[in-house]
């Protein structure tokens, strides 16, 4: 298949079903990072002196971010790029995408920032996994590297955090809060500014999963095969599922997901829009409830 750009006759690596586009390599990563602009510009305003934090694991998700930001921002003298990894101590997992972190910020001159579980909390998911608990590990991963994220972010002094959440991602997360009927975590969800926390951004959220996969290939990135081995035990594998048959079926479900709920925000009256946080009467973090979710982690790790 050619190319469906005006004048281009180059043979297609893309077919986008929801756009009826088909998309030579330079047209394909010209629209990619034509649409992650727009993005960033829609979440923020640059200003000198910022110190931007992008949270690497290492898979292909933030290995393409952190490429395409330096392709962005590198002429830019007045910012600075970061990267941040946590090691959540995973077996035969972990280790194997922070080699690849290390390995795209050493060629990109990016400095980059590890920390783990163990020595944030003294235990690894894994120590927490062979505990037994009915949660999946997922629920304990996100919560701890979270706070270490937070964390480490304000000792660098960062103004804004980036992370790599795609367009399947971001539908996951959403479809995940109105199954549970959380509305809180939904608000939280669009709130890129709370006053409580560094700033966030994710310039990959209308990006499908499969198109940053073609992007992070087409750039170089080595790709990952090895999955993590908790990921199949959550709650949003079986949304992921859900969402992909949905999509292949119906194409287009996913960005129809993501526009329904942002117009759904836009009806909140704006003194609803902001989540609520209080203070955690035991670290001092802020928190939505009167004890925050990793201290009851680490309550609970104390106890068994
Ligand atoms: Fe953590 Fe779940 Fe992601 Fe694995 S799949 S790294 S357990 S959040």
């Amino acid at each position: 298949m050619r190319c469906s750009r005006r004048g281009c006759h180059k043979t297609a690596v893309i077919y986008q079903p929801y756009s009826g586009l088909h998309l030579c390599e330079a047209h394909f990563t010209e629209y990619i990072e034509r649409k992650v602009k727009k993005e960033l510009r829609r979440q923020m305003v640059l200003k000198p002196g910022d110190r931007l934090v992008v949270a690497l694991s290492g898979g292909k998700d933030s290995s393409a971010l952190l490429y395409m930001l330096h392709k962005f921002f590198s002429v830019r003298r007045d910012l600075e790029l970061l990267a941040l990894a946590v090691d959540e101590g995973i077996r035969d997992f972990r280790h194997e995408t922070l080699k690849n972190a290390r390995a795209i910020a050493g060629d990109l001159g990016i400095e980059l920032h590890i920390h783990s579980f163990s020595s944030e909390f003294g235990f690894t998911l894994d120590d927490i996994v062979s505990r037994g608990y009915e949660q999946a590990p997922c629920t304990f991963c996100g919560v701890l590297r979270r706070r270490v994220i937070e964390r480490k972010a304000r000792e660098l002094n960062a103004t804004t955090v980036i992370t790599a959440h795609n367009l399947d991602d971001e539908v996951q997360t959403i479809m995940i809060n109105y199954l549970r009927g959380d509305i809180e975590r939904l608000k939280r969800l669009s709130a890129n500014r709370i006053a409580e926390f560094v700033p966030r951004l994710k310039p990959l959220r209308t990006i499908p999963e499969k198109e940053v996969a073609i992007y992070a290939y087409l750039a170089g990135i080595p790709l990952i095969t090895r999955h993590c081995p908790y990921a199949r035990l959550s709650f949003r594998f079986t949304v992921k599922r859900m969402l992909n048959e949905f999509e292949k079926r119906h194409t287009g479900t996913k960005y129809s997901v993501l526009r329904g709920y942002e117009r759904l925000m836009k009806l909140l009256p704006e003194t609803h829009q902001q989540p609520r946080f209080t203070i955690c009467e035991r670290c001092g973090a802020a928190s939505a409830s009167r004890i925050c979710k990793v201290c009851e982690i680490l309550e609970l790790m104390r106890r068994d």
